[in-house]
């Protein structure tokens, strides 16, 4: 819809929310747009092209459209192979249904579109919360290649839309330096570990969540992976054991998920990844690397880096920067839209 201001002068053409927060989700800085198939399919056109090169015979999943990252605000399309995963995350693009299904539908080689609009924010902008095929079918698990490796994706069920595509660069960089006796905390379905186990010699994949490590148990058997050992286990006291029993690791793997949810959560937050971050370091081998992430809008690049230093201090060891991590290309940030921006990450290494 055309926004215009008091005065009525042109303010551009927005999504409209009539029952949100955020009523106006601004697409154009022009005002007389049609929002047509023809405007979400060049949109949606121009997010494919920004992801070339992304996908080849060795990776078949990453995010198409990254809402506001792409100029597609409260819009989210993942691919998996030949199937699509859509979140229609606002009334304003809900209202665009069956353009956005037209635009998508076109993508070349795709089979099947789900919708998983099961996201709680669906609540807050009056939409309802299902699970739905939008066009064709979309099988209950698709077999998903990420940089070599494969995994089962569960875009029915699964967390977000089936998996976590957002670290696939971070596997990368992981699986390039792991050695020795690694651990994979919060593992989910494995993804960290299967890319370990390729170089280290035997690895430990902690989650709480039972159904997932069999999920990454069966991931393992794809792969004819037999070193990895799954572990049911709050990682918290996990690491509190591993720390007073004496155990040592060479490479760990620490990607916990959000606990920054809003702006009052952030001070216990930091103090939660603080804690893990030092047992972390304290579990490392000399020489040892941890990449360690956070998922947390709330918690910045400066306050992440800073809880790190705190955290090496108090751990008591010399931990080296070996890289900062953000965001794959997938995953677009557009500098005056913090919002889109959540991920961060850290290569560190034991220099003691
Ligand atoms: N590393 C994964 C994504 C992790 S998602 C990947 O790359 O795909 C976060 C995971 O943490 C979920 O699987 C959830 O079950 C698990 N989790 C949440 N709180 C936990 C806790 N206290 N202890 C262990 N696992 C936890």
């Amino acid at each position: 819809m055309d926004v215009r201001d008091p005065q009525a002068r042109a303010l551009g053409t927005a999504l409209w929310s009539p029952r949100s927060e955020i009523a106006l989700r601004f697409v154009e800085r022009r005002t007389g747009v049609a929002l047509d198939t023809a405007w979400w399919r060049a949109r949606i056109d121009a997010a494919v092209a920004r992801r070339a090169g992304i996908l080849d015979a060795e990776t078949t999943a990453c995010r198409l459209v990254h809402g506001e990252g792409d100029g597609l605000p409260s819009l989210v399309v993942d691919r998996f192979d030949r199937w699509l995963v859509v979140q229609l995350l606002s009334a304003g693009v809900e209202a665009h249904r069956v353009e956005i299904v037209e635009a998508l539908r076109a993508i070349e080689g795709i089979e099947g579109i789900l919708a998983r609009n099961d996201a709680s924010v669906r609540a807050r902008e009056g939409l309802a919360r299902v699970v739905e095929p939008l066009w064709g079918t979309v099988p209950e698990t698709i077999e998903v290649h990420e940089h070599g490796v494969r995994y089962l994706a569960a875009p029915h069920t699964g967390q977000k839309t089936g998996a976590f595509l957002d670290q696939r660069e971070a596997r990368r960089l992981v699986a390039g330096v792991a050695r020795g006796r690694a651990l994979d905390l919060f593992s989910y379905h494995g993804s960290f570990a299967l890319h370990l186990a390729a170089t280290a010699s035997s690895v430990i994949a902690v989650d709480s969540s039972a159904p997932a490590l069999e999920r990454a148990a069966e991931n393992a058997r794809l792969n004819g992976r037999t070193n990895i050992t799954m572990v049911v286990a709050d990682v918290f006291d996990f690491v509190r054991e591993a720390e007073g029993r004496g155990d040592r690791f060479e490479t760990i793997v620490l990607d916990p998920p959000a606990f920054a949810k809003n702006r009052a959560s952030i001070a216990g937050a930091l103090r939660g990844y603080k804690d893990l971050n030092l047992r972390c370091m304290r579990l490392l081998a000399p020489g040892g690397l941890l990449y360690t992430a956070s998922c947390s809008y709330h918690v910045r690049k400066p306050e992440f880096l800073g809880m790190l230093e705190e955290a090496a201090k108090d751990a008591g060891r010399r931990m080296i920067l070996r890289a900062i991590t953000g965001q794959p290309a997938d995953h677009p940030e557009v500098l005056t839209i913090p919002e889109t921006g959540y991920l961060k990450g850290a290569l560190v290494e034991a220099g003691d």
